[in-house]
């Protein structure tokens, strides 16, 4: 399966299939000036699955230099950013190389801005290893490290050459990691298409089982529907918010739990998704009965929508809203947030009441 990602001579292609990372010589190897490679990767993904790359790459004479890094979010930072760097220079990487990003998005957020950096700017192929990865932070060409001030504060729009999403790689996530993902996968139904949240409803049980073939179809469905947004915004100007459902509300929880690992980003999504369309349904925008069934969605890919149950609370309202107004800045008690008028329905409400909005908070939190 292929998506394309329209953006003029930017243009690149998605590959989605079971068994890719064995094939991704043959994809690489027309794009190559030198029959090389730079792969860089953490300690995790380099355990199990850089050997099986390293040997597609190699079916096609293809020489592979390998930068392995520490797993975890701590690994975005500009110590790890010069010490890559540093480690590909001496490797002699140049200008015509390729870098690969072997992992999740931690090293695609890190390998993307030291591409863009390294000698002006090297190009650079996602190799998408979690499935928050394969489905949101490989596409769409925004990379980061974070600063001391906070996340994603230091980085570039700098689009790869290709993305090759094997799902067989998914199939040593820790079960966490692959719900974590697979709240990013439904978020993609509730934007704006309700076919495809009635596909996750009827194959939730094969997606919570890692099933192959259904998360290749959920990755395929959620790529087309991510690279259409960024075609027509890539800069976030405006429809790509739409990706920020329920996230405004997820930043809250996590910034509450200190971004702590008792929650993880994607856990923290689920949870707020559900919180998007219950303040939708007390704003008279949406049914009782499509919340509920956004929320059933939810809890059957094993994820947690109330937050008294969340992980890493108690949460509490006035400290939640304190995080919303920092996350995206309040103007005159007024407030943007994602909301939805239905399943696949969603779009940007800039009036939100900070008043009303903690009345809710409330009730959520009690
Ligand atoms: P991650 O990269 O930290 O991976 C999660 C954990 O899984 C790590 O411990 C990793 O070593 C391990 N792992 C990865 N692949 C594995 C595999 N196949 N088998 C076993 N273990 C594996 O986290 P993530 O959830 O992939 O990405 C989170 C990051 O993505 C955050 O930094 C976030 O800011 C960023 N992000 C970026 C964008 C974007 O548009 N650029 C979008 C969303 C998120
Ligand atoms: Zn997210």
């Amino acid at each position: 399966k292929r998506v394309n990602v329209a953006l003029g001579d930017r243009s690149y292609d998605i590959h989605i299939a079971s068994g890719l990372l064995s094939l991704a010589g043959g994809l690489i190897k027309p794009i190559l000036k030198q029959q090389r490679v730079f792969i860089v990767t953490d300690e995790n993904v380099a355990k199990v699955h850089l050997g099986t790359l390293k040997a597609g790459l190699a079916t096609q004479n293809i020489e592979a230099f390998e930068v392995v890094l520490p797993a975890g979010e701590a690994t975005k930072c500009f110590a790890v950013l010069e010490s890559t760097i540093d480690q590909l220079m001496a490797q002699g990487a140049d200008r015509n190389d390729v870098v690969i990003a072997l992992g999740g998005g931690v090293i695609g957020d890190l390998t993307g801005l030291v591409a863009g950096l390294l000698k002006r700017g090297m190009r650079f192929v996602q190799v998408p290893t979690t499935l928050l990865a394969q489905v949101d932070s490989s596409v769409g060409g925004k990379t980061a490290i974070n600063s001391k001030i906070g996340k994603n504060l230091v980085g570039l729009f700098n689009q790869p050459e290709m993305v090759i999403a094997d799902q067989d790689v998914l199939q040593t996530l820790p079960v966490r990691e692959l719900r974590a993902g697979l709240a990013e996968v439904i978020k993609y139904g509730l934007i704006d298409d309700l076919s495809f949240f009635e596909y996750i409803e009827l194959n939730a049980e094969k997606l919570n089982a890692a099933s192959p073939e259904a998360l290749a179809e959920a990755v395929r469905v959620s790529c087309e529907s991510k690279a259409r947004i960024v075609s027509e915004d890539e800069t976030e100007r405006g429809k790509r918010a739409l990706l920020n459902l329920g996230h405004t509300f997820a930043h809250a929880l996590e910034r509450a739990n200190g971004f702590g690992p008792a929650l993880l980003h994607g856990e923290a999504v689920g949870c707020g998704m559900a919180m998007a369309m219950r303040y939708s349904q007390a704003l008279g925008l949406c049914s009782g009965q499509e919340a509920d069934r956004a929320e059933k969605g939810i809890l059957a890919l094993g994820l947690e929508t109330d937050v008294r149950k969340l992980a890493g609370g108690p949460y509490e309202a006035n400290a939640l809203l304190e995080h919303m107004m920092h996350d995206k800045k309040a103007e005159q008690g007024k407030l943007t947030l994602i909301l939805a008028k239905g399943i696949g329905q969603s779009y940007i409400e800039k009036q939100v009441d900070v008043e009303h909005l903690l009345a809710f908070l409330k009730t959520e939190t009690a």
